[in-house]
């Protein structure tokens, strides 16, 4: 809510005049002084047509000039020292120079107001409001001294301490008394249900409501009193006679002198007289009592909102959320290119969008300059410094610097550089933690870290922390002033965690860890897309993307948006059935019917975020669409009819929160289960993941085990593998069948081409299903798909073909997904990979997206059986893998099992660990050479060859191409990797090569090798 400014803002000295308010003119308490002109409007209505009319007389004193507004009036007569000036008819001004002697101006006017035609004015048999331009504006400040008349059954109100009412010939006559000078003047009537108390020293407290919200009058009195009390207390007497509270029919929220006008819609909403109420009260001692100097910037409502609104969800045990809100808000909108300073801040209208940033500076970023204010004086002082500055400024306008002179003269400070940081800055702190570490000294942990400002210019900061032991909390004040600086603090325990601002005390920039995604962030994005699922979707959300276009939203259909679209904007997908927003987040679970916006961090760039929107029918978005602009605050909203049924804001981390050193989980031995124990367990569950590190054996041996445990209980049971594409499911189930060897199948379902690890790692799992006529289902998707989304950054490049291969509901941002696949990326990157991460984030999805999509299918197939499946540690992660997204798919329940290697994040991510021994394979033979295939049909090219291998003392050489292996021809390298696979350390083979001869032409030789094991790939 707002307090009402008048338009102009040129200062006038300002004298206090004692008035008298009879047909006497009021006379300047000191001759010689300059006086405020005084301003007498008589006026009276016609209701059915909308019309006022009225006379000002404006007595100006001597030596000063006046600029009067007239564009608005139908101006019919002008009067200036009894001449009648020229025919004003379309003048929209008059400028009257100073004269040494006193002046009267006399003006006749009347305006017409169509009802629906303004948001501040309405002359209507309802109700009558006069905010704005209903009369001859001045730049001067005015005593004003108005006259009304009105139906007999109506009750008038403006600013006033003494109201006086009088029948006449069956109307009323009101007469407004108000002894302080006002830059503009407010008339409010209606047919009112006048409730009357008092407060305080014999000050009147007065509702106006309509006959049909009579019933809320009570409340709004005695929560009224409640907050004139306080701030009574806080800053000083009252600074008026009368306080009232006044319904209007226009959808207003002003805090004028001595009323507060509240629309008939705001007073009929629950929250507004625990919120609203207390800080329309406030500002008559901030704003009204205090006026703004229109030459220093606005520091009314920063400093309102946090002893108001900020103050009474402290009260409530709020304080850190509504702080929090207040740095969101600001982050959402306020970006550094927008250069916005706080004493720059004058005044912006409410709910239009572009005005989001200046308010997000003007009474955010205010209300917490406030806050560390407060922090920095304390409270007792920061209490007296605002009683002495409404002492001083009381009736008087005040910018800022008298704010710093109470402060700094009551605090005896020097607050130059405080008020300077805060004011006259564009951005605000950007904190962080680097090399944070916890040594041991003198046998106890010593904590060593550095406080990092991001910006260019470092602020001086104090900085609130807490230290988390596992037995106490540690709350320390650590002083900042340059970029980087280092702290040792000495503890009694291990600390676990280190927490800045837990508080939320500091004006700064926030982490992505506490940074919620909102409607607001949408709204704020620089760079923003609609994305339409079709052209169909384009009349339903037809009002909702009227109100986008206001934020500068790019509209697109989904076939129109590329990968680096997705990843450079925050997005907002209208429908959740296309293929595009079903790439990203599958399916999300919208209840049907209402409306639902549902915003989350765009998965390809947390920076942005992305707006999930789905509605029954366009009439749901009508009705919901123009109603959105107040929850910014929030991540997920739903509504039916336009009636909000729920609204949530995603939880973050509250304070940046750095970890520290977990102490290490263990188990108790006498509660430990021996491996039948848990085989019994585990029949349990329909789907088993046992997860592998695809090079530990033990691993695999694990496997094997529990396959044949869980067999030997219940023979329905199908084998999994990520080894194997599902384009080779019929190679796997033709070996399974015994319809194919063991060399045919290796070699047809290209296993050494797409998994390459040593097969004999997998041999005896498979021959135990081969044996047992198990199933094998071969759960992964064709790698060069995979690569392709890779190195593209998205699936933009895949043919119509290899697209329709994907699952169409991918979900990419599973909780902790990114930040586990990000530490997995970090370690490729350093292995020189290419693709950027969005590409590596979708890959990743892709693997087990497929691979949940193939289990799903085939126990959707086949419901009485288990399956267990076999997959790299990663993909069975059961917070974030392949577990959830079979969870989304099908209802089934599921354990994850792997051998333990001592990672304190297993007890989480895995529901069984084995303690299994290491084991190691018989090394595998190898000859000693790296190869290449060639063009040609035939042979493999030697590229090296290893110096301590065998093939190099038996005299292979570079160049020469290996045709056959003990006679088997060998034509591509995975033809060597078979051959090899059946021989033994201890053999021999016999390689026939293919070398250069000199001069022209080639030959071929059969050179003999013993077989050197190596524990690289070489073969
Ligand atoms: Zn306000």
């Amino acid at each position: 809510m707002t307090q009402k400014y008048a338009k102009c803002f040129c200062y006038v000295a300002v004298v206090m005049l004692l008035l008298n308010m009879g047909l006497t003119k009021p006379e300047a308490a000191e001759a010689g002084h300059l006086s405020a002109p005084v301003h007498y409007i008589s006026m009276e209505f016609e209701l059915q047509s909308g019309r006022l009319r009225a006379n000002s007389r404006i007595d100006l004193p001597a030596g000063v000039n006046l600029h009067l507004g007239l564009s608005s009036l139908n101006v019919s007569q002008i009067i200036i020292n009894g001449q009648q000036a020229e025919q004003a008819g379309d003048k929209n001004y008059i400028d009257i120079p100073a004269l040494p002697k006193e002046q009267e101006i006399l003006i006749s006017y009347s305006k017409e107001i169509e009802t629906g035609s303004s948001p501040y004015n309405l002359i209507s048999e309802a109700g009558i409001t006069l905010i704005d331009s209903w009369y001859p504006v001045a730049d001067h400040e005015m005593f004003f001294k108005l006259t009304a008349h009105i139906p007999a059954e109506f009750e008038a109100v403006s600013e006033a301490d003494e109201i006086i009412t009088f029948p006449v010939n069956g109307r009323k006559q009101v007469t407004f008394r108000f002894p302080h000078p006002l830059f503009s003047i407010n008339f409010i009537a209606g047919p009112y249900i006048v409730n009357r108390e008092s407060f305080g020293e014999d000050k009147a407290l007065v509702s106006y409501f309509f006959p049909e919200d009579q019933h809320l009058a009570a409340d709004y009195l005695a929560k009224a009193k409640k907050y004139l009390a306080r701030y009574e207390e806080m800053l000083g007497p009252y600074p008026y006679n009368r306080f009232a509270i006044v319904e209007n029919r226009l959808p207003t929220g002003f805090a004028m002198p001595t009323f507060t006008l509240l629309g008939q819609s705001v007073v009929r909403l629950p929250f507004i007289i625990d919120t609203s109420l207390g800080h329309e009260v406030l500002h008559a001692w901030l704003g009204n009592g205090v006026r703004m100097s229109p030459l220093e910037g606005n520091w009314v409502e920063g400093l309102t909102t946090y002893l108001a609104d900020q103050s009474f969800a402290a009260d409530e045990g709020r304080g850190i959320a509504y702080r929090k809100g207040q740095l969101v808000k600001y982050q959402s909108f306020v970006r550094p290119d927008m250069d916005l300073v706080l004493r720059d801040f004058s005044n912006v209208g409410h709910g239009n969008i572009a005005g989001q940033p200046i308010r997000a500076v003007g009474y955010n970023k205010s209300s917490m300059f406030f806050h560390m204010l407060r922090n920095k004086v304390g409270p007792e002082i920061f209490t007296a410094s605002l009683r002495d500055f409404v002492k001083r400024t009381k009736f008087k306008t005040a910018g800022w610097s008298d704010l710093q002179n109470s402060f700094a003269s009551i605090s005896g400070m020097d607050l130059e550089d405080f008020f300077a940081q805060w004011l006259d800055r564009a951005y605000v702190p950007e904190l962080a933690v680097q090399n944070a570490e916890v040594i041991n000294k003198d046998g106890y942990p010593l904590l060593r870290f550095s406080i990092i400002q991001k910006n260019d210019a470092p602020y001086v900061l104090e900085v609130p922390v807490i230290i988390k032991t596992a037995s106490e909390e540690l709350h320390k004040t650590l002083s900042v002033s340059e970029s980087s600086t280092l702290f040792e603090i000495p503890l009694a325990s291990v600390p676990h965690a280190l927490v800045i601002d837990p508080g939320y005390d500091l004006m700064r920039q926030l982490a992505p860890s506490e940074l919620p995604p909102t409607w607001s962030q949408f709204l704020g994005a620089a760079n923003k897309i609609a994305v339409l699922p079709s052209e169909e979707h384009r009349g339903r959300y037809k009002s909702f993307l009227e109100i986008l276009a206001a934020s500068e939203v790019r509209v697109l259909l989904q076939d129109e948006v590329s990968d680096k679209d997705l990843a450079e904007n925050s997005l907002i997908f209208l429908g959740i059935e296309g293929n595009l927003s079903r790439s990203l987040f599958a399916r999300p679970d919208h209840p049907a019917g209402g409306f639902i916006l549902d915003v989350r961090r765009n998965p390809l760039n947390p920076d942005q975020v992305a707006v999930l929107v789905s509605a029954g029918d366009t009439e749901q978005v009508d009705m919901t669409a123009g109603k959105l602009r107040h929850y910014g605050k929030y991540s997920y909203l739903s509504f039916k009819d336009g009636r909000n049924l729920e609204k949530n804001i995603t939880a973050t981390d509250s304070g940046l929160r750095i970890k520290l050193v977990s102490l290490p989980p263990g188990i108790e031995t006498s509660s430990s289960k021996n491996f039948g124990d848990i085989i019994a367990n585990l029949l349990q569950y329909q789907v088993i993941y046992i997860g592998e590190s695809h090079t530990n054996y033990e691993d695999h041996l694990l496997q094997l085990e529990i396959i044949r445990a869980l067999y030997e209980q219940d023979p329905r049971l199908a084998i999994g593998m990520e080894m194997f594409n599902r384009q080779s499911q019929s190679v796997l189930d033709l070996y399974l069948a015994g319809e194919l060897d063991e060399k045919s199948f290796l070699k047809e379902s290209d296993y050494f081409k797409t998994w390459r690890f040593d097969y004999r790692l997998y041999r005896e799992i498979i021959n135990f299903a081969r044996h047992n006529h198990l199933p094998v289902i071969a759960l992964n998707l064709e790698k060069n798909i995979v690569n392709q989304v890779f190195k593209n950054g998205g699936a933009d490049s895949l043919d119509e073909e290899e697209a329709s291969l994907l699952p169409a509901d991918r979900k990419l941002d599973e909780p902790g997904y990114r930040e586990r696949i990000g530490a997995a990326f970090m370690m490729h990157a350093g292995q020189g990979q290419n693709g950027d991460f969005s590409g590596f984030l979708q890959a990743q999805a892709l693997w087990d997206e497929t691979m949940a999509e193939t289990i799903v299918e085939y126990l959707k197939a086949y419901p009485d059986e288990r399956m267990v499946v076999i997959a790299g540690r990663g993909h069975v992660d059961k917070i974030n893998a392949i577990p959830p997204r079979v969870a989304r798919r099908l209802q089934v329940s599921q354990a994850v099992v792997i051998n333990s290697v001592g990672s304190p994040s297993e007890s989480d991510t895995a529901d069984f660990i084995f303690f299994s021994p290491a084991a190691m394979l018989s090394p595998f033979p190898l000859l000693g050479v790296m190869l290449e295939d060639t063009e040609d049909e035939e042979g493999v090219l030697v590229t090296a060859l290893n110096s301590q291998g065998k093939a190099i003392d038996a005299g292979i050489k570079e160049k020469d191409i290996i045709l056959a292996i003990d006679s088997q021809p060998v034509n591509e390298i995975e033809d060597v990797k078979i051959e090899m696979l059946y021989k033994e350390k201890s053999d021999a083979v016999t390689v026939r090569v293919k070398r250069r001869a000199f001069p022209f032409g080639t030959r071929e030789l059969d050179i003999e090798v013993g077989l050197k094991s190596a524990e690289s790939h070489h073969m």
